[in-house]
Order: structure tokens, then sequence, then C-alpha cells
């Protein structure tokens, strides 16, 4: 803990009569102070090395007569650089925005099955390799929640299953009930998660350093999206992988049941 200690020397008149000590924990201030720290720092970085390319490359472009074959490689590498920008610039906005603003979710009861199901439609066609399939076991698919930031949670998570199983693979999504609680299973085939990793994956920027995922892109910061988002709907997000069989990836949220009283009851209270 960090403790902060005045000392105020206490008088009559002119005479030094004691003195007054005051602690005051300030051990929250400190820690938040090293992570916005932290943050700008992470932040630069990652900034900087594909801008750092993307000038590069131009640079290259146009101090050079280049034959076809080399500026569209240069270019290809210029445009994916700045897609990376551009993503990481979404996440660190996402973040700070999340941190800010943690009041402002617009929640209503949804059906998550759509929300999943407009997920699957966009990420199917960006991928040959991975079959993505949805089940549900249940009829109780409604939510209360935000239908934005839940769609995110969705996307985080199939796109990471998607870019952790490099192979390809299934993508088996799967709705159920458990007790008082609707689940959704996002499971993949690919390249699992070291069991000394999993505590940690849910801390800002980490990112699990294996050889084998060293040039797939990143920023950290999806899954901590994902738990700030699921903690906000009184839910959360747990997982179970086995190292090069797989992950899978569970979001909880409490079951609402008798859909049509809670219809009926956001009808009277709009
Ligand atoms: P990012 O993908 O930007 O690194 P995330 O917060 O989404 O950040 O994930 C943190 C880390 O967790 C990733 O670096 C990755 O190693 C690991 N990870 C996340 N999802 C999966 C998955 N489905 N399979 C294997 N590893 C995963």
């Amino acid at each position: 803990r960090v403790i902060k200690v005045y000392v105020k020397p206490l008088y009559r008149g002119d005479i030094k009569t004691g003195i007054v000590i005051v602690h005051r924990d300030i051990t929250w201030e400190y820690e938040v102070d090293k992570m916005k720290s932290e943050f700008v720092s992470t932040v630069s970085h990652e900034l900087r090395t594909p801008l750092a390319s993307v000038l590069g490359f131009t640079e290259l472009m146009l101090n050079r007569e280049l034959k076809p074959e080399r500026q569209k490689k240069y270019l290809t590498t210029i445009y994916q650089e700045a897609k990376r920008l551009t993503s990481l610039i979404n996440d660190f906005l996402d973040v700070q925005r999340m941190e800010a603003e943690k009041q402002a979710y617009d929640k209503k009861y949804e059906d998550i099955i759509p929300l999943i199901r407009n997920v699957i439609d966009i990420q199917q066609v960006q991928t040959s390799k991975h079959q993505i399939n949805l089940i549900s076991n249940t009829e109780n698919t409604m939510i209360l929640g935000d239908k934005h930031k839940i769609t995110q949670v969705i996307n985080n998570l199939l796109s990471n299953a998607m870019k952790y199983s490099p192979d390809g693979g299934d993508i088996g999504i799967t709705v159920y009930e458990e007790g008082p609680v609707l689940k959704v299973d996002i499971r993949d085939e690919g390249l699992g998660i070291p069991a000394d990793a999993i505590d940690k994956l849910f801390t800002k920027f980490y990112r699990v350093d294996n050889s084998d995922r060293r040039q797939i892109g990143g920023t950290g910061l999806g899954l901590v999206i994902v738990k700030e988002i699921m903690q906000a709907h009184d839910g959360e997000v747990t997982l179970t992988s086995e190292l090069k069989k797989g992950s899978t990836f569970t979001i909880s949220f409490p079951l609402v049941i008798g859909l049509a009283a809670k219809q009926n009851e956001r009808l009277i209270s709009e």
C-alpha cells in the first residue's frame, strides 16, 4: 500500500505544543497514475511502429522508380500497416471510452441469436479456412443488454477464434441454459492457451508470447473489453483451453424468462 504522511506542528501562541500526524492511503491514486503512464507509453510505442513502416515505404516509392510488382508489394504493406493502425486506435479508444463512460449502456431486452448471426455473417465472408456453426439448445435466448456492446463482445471472441486458429478448423457457437444463467460457448480448434497465461489474459496489453503466434497482430485489449462489457451486464467471461487443441470462451448472462411479461414491463416503463 502507498501511504502519504503529513506532519503538522501544533502551536499555542508561539509555543509548539505537539504535532498532528495524518496518514492518507493513496494506493489507488498511485495505481491509477501508474496505469495511465504505462498506457501512454504503450500507445505511443504501438502506434509508432506501423506509422514508421507507412512512412518508410511511402518515401521509398516517392524517391525511386519501381517496377509495378515492387510498387504493389509496398502498397500492400502500407495498406496492411494502415489497417493495423486503425484497429489499434479503435481498441485504445474503446478502452478509454469504456473507462470514461461506465454507465453509458443502453440496455434493452434483446434476442441474442440474431446478434450472433449478424457477427457470423460478417466474419464468415472473411475466411474460407473456418466453418462457423451456430446451435441453440434453448428457447430462452433473451438477454437484457446493450445490443452494440454485446455485438462487440461476440465480434472480439469470434475474431480471436479465427485469428488464433491460423490453420483453420471448425468454430462452434452454442447457446444454452445452465441454472439461472444463459451461456454462449465459442469454441475453436486453434493454438490454445498455455495454462500459466490464462490468469493474465484479461489484463490490459497482455499477449501470449509463444513462437507460434508472434506473427499474429493485436493489442492485448480485446479480452479486457470483453470482460468489462460482461461485468456491466452482471455476467462474466470464462475459458477452458488446451494447447494445440483449441479454446472455448464462455460468456454468461442472467437468464431472462417470461419474455412476454418482460416486454410488457418495458412497454410500461417506457
Ligand atoms: P490480442 O488478440 O489483440 O492480442 P486479446 O485481449 O484479444 O488481444 O487476447 C489476448 C491474448 O490471448 C492473445 O494475444 C492470444 O495469445 C490469446 N488468445 C485470445 N483468444 C484466443 C484463442 N481463441 N485461442 C488462442 N489464444 C487466444
